[in-house]
């Protein structure tokens, strides 16, 4: 069962984070299959799960990120930083390879999706999204809402855009949701990343690194430091701040630990996660 009306559902995204499905670090594009399928059977069993009653998945939202199939071309072309007129055509060719590298990964993770059953539709965001100084400017979300409505399951994802102030812009996985969450007013938001949520410093290369249950303010993160460099959209520090800004329109998110065997399923299904919650108090 997957949607009843698209304006009375109970709407969940999911974020898959790109260091979840893909290994992010590598200058080469690689797929993690083993999680990349053993996620889109948690999703399955989620979806189809007949003892959920009350938070029943009627309409799921699959956002990713772009891992290493995005990243490393985006800071090759340097695409996102600002760039003089006459290196404009290396930077749609920048563009080009960019979005054509993170559809190759999409084209992958949905065959998974299939393959398990998943009724998944790819909107790329390059194809209708524009932006204003890096942020999403234009964004339709008639189609999306349609599809719900037919009871499939749009797959989105990190992706470059046209910006109408610096030309060439990274849209991150985490700015769509935030965009998706706001305006479609989901009601439960699960980020699935290769760490538990926030903690005081970066936990895979601090030991001493204290976790942080939930984040309410962005005085609770200002002292994170950011995240592997090969990370155009911000890492952990973005991400929260999207969620934060979705906060404050009472709109609370989690992010958890995907590498843990059954955290999504759990999550999707409105069960306690070990994670970070975002929130305002
Ligand atoms: P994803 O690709 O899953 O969306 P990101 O790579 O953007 O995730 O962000 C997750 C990464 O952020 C983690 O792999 C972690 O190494 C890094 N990170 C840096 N600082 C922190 C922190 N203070 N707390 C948690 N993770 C952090």
């Amino acid at each position: 069962m997957l949607v009843k009306l698209v304006l009375d559902v109970f709407m969940i995204i999911l974020k898959m984070g790109g260091s979840i499905l893909t290994e992010k670090d590598l200058a080469e594009p690689k797929v993690d299959y083993d999680n990349l399928n053993r996620i889109a059977e948690e999703i399955r069993q989620s979806l189809y799960a007949e003892e959920i009653s009350n938070d029943l998945i009627d309409g799921l939202v699959i956002v990713h990120g772009a891992g290493s199939f995005g990243h490393p071309p985006a800071k090759k072309y340097q695409i996102g930083q600002p760039f003089e007129m006459k290196d404009y055509l290396e930077k749609r060719i920048g563009f080009a390879e960019v979005q054509n590298e993170v559809k190759k990964l999409n084209s992958i993770i949905c065959e998974s999706l299939i393959e398990h059953g998943i009724p998944v539709i790819a909107i790329p965001p390059s194809s209708f999204i524009t932006s204003h100084n890096k942020r999403i400017y234009d964004f339709d979300l008639n189609l999306i809402k349609t599809y719900l409505r037919e009871g499939f399951v749009p797959v989105l994802f990190g992706d470059v855009v046209i910006d109408d102030e610096v030309k060439i812009a990274v849209i991150s996985g985490d700015q769509v949701l935030q965009y998706i969450a706001k305006f479609l007013k989901s009601d439960r938001i699960v980020l699935g990343t290769d760490v538990a949520g926030v903690y005081t410093k970066n936990p895979k290369t601090h030991d001493d690194a204290v976790h942080i249950d939930e984040v309410n303010s962005i005085e609770d993160i200002k002292f994170l430091e950011s995240t592997t460099n090969v990370d155009v959209t911000g890492g952990m520090v973005g991400k929260v701040k999207e969620l934060l800004d979705l906060a404050d329109y009472g709109i609370s998110s989690e992010i958890i630990n995907a590498n843990e065997e059954g955290a999504i399923a759990k999550a999707l299904q409105g069960m306690e996660v070990n994670g970070t919650k975002i929130c305002r108090k």
